[in-house]
């Protein structure tokens, strides 16, 4: 556990978190939305920090990033925790858990995920499996000397963290992956419990830097497979960031909270038809061959 970074003190110890969008307002002895980031007696701490509950080499296919460093892998770590509620989450035994769990978790520090890094064939380091933002911390530790080592840095993300973190963040960062949920504000605010707005302006953010970027869009059905908005979202990506930007639209399948059908690759294989007017770059994932 460490003292965290971007958050404020306010009166009878209770504290603001101003990493993540939602902002929580913590008293004495709670932790927040994410539930790794506590209040410990007027002090913010990450509870988090260097806790993995994953370190294994992935294919940078599977981040997916299919045009960055294609054929490498990548050491690909993870944490607890998430500023979102998906109730599809496919690590939701990670991301979703308390505090029991990842007090089970085995504690790493950055030079050892750097070591690991270096002693495979891997081409940096993944940030990854639980979201990234919410153990914002060992991040920007282990990232920073990744990229002082002269390795890459991957964040795989949902994209839900505030402008002045996510500079900072993007000053060590080679390549994101977010998940784009949908494209209305009420899809977030009914299924991930946050709001579109803060997640097109890091997609914003990051195509400004000019760092590498690829989209990964979940095709889940009755949440958010209308064509109509499928079409308005590909032309925002177009006219905002470039239609050079990789989308990876996902196929869905049943998972945590969700028993809904898979989605149909028929919609699939039409959505990339739409996504090829509009991009350079469009996979479809999730699917057969
Ligand atoms: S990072 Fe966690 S504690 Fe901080 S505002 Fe976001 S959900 Fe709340």
């Amino acid at each position: 556990m460490i003292e965290a970074r971007y958050y404020g003190k306010l009166s009878d110890r209770r504290l603001r978190c101003d990493l993540c969008p939602h902002g929580c307002l913590l008293k004495p002895g709670s932790a927040g939305l994410c539930r790794v980031r506590k209040n410990n007696n007027g002090i913010l701490v990450s509870e988090v920090y260097g806790v993995l509950s994953g370190i294994q080499m992935d294919p940078i296919e599977k981040k997916p990033l299919n045009r960055f460093f294609p054929g490498s892998d990548i050491l690909s770590i993870g944490t607890f925790g998430c500023n979102f509620r998906c109730p599809w989450c496919q690590n939701a035994s990670i991301s979703q858990c308390g505090s029991s769990s990842y007090r089970t978790g085995k504690s790493y520090t950055p030079e050892e995920v750097l070591l690991a890094a270096g002693r495979s064939q891997s081409i940096g380091v993944a940030y990854t499996y639980n979201e990234p933002t919410v153990w914002y911390e060992f991040m920007m530790d282990a990232a920073i000397q990744v990229k002082e080592a002269g390795l890459q840095n991957v964040v795989v993300t949902n994209g839900y963290i505030n402008p002045k973190p996510l500079a900072e963040l993007l000053n060590v960062a080679h390549a994101f992956n977010v998940d784009l949920k949908g494209f209305s504000d009420d899809i977030y605010r009914r299924y991930a419990g946050g709001r579109l707005s803060p997640v097109l302006d890091t997609l914003r953010a990051i195509a400004d830097k000019g760092v590498h970027l690829e989209i990964t869009f979940l095709v889940v059905p009755g949440v958010n497979d209308n064509l109509a908005m499928f079409k308005e979202m590909i032309t925002w990506i177009r006219d905002c960031l470039g239609s050079k930007v990789p989308l990876h639209i996902n196929r869905y399948f049943p998972s945590w909270q969700m028993d809904r059908s898979p989605t149909s690759i028929s919609l699939l294989k039409e959505m990339r038809v739409l996504a090829r007017a509009c991009l350079d770059y469009v996979y479809l994932g999730n699917v057969p061959g």
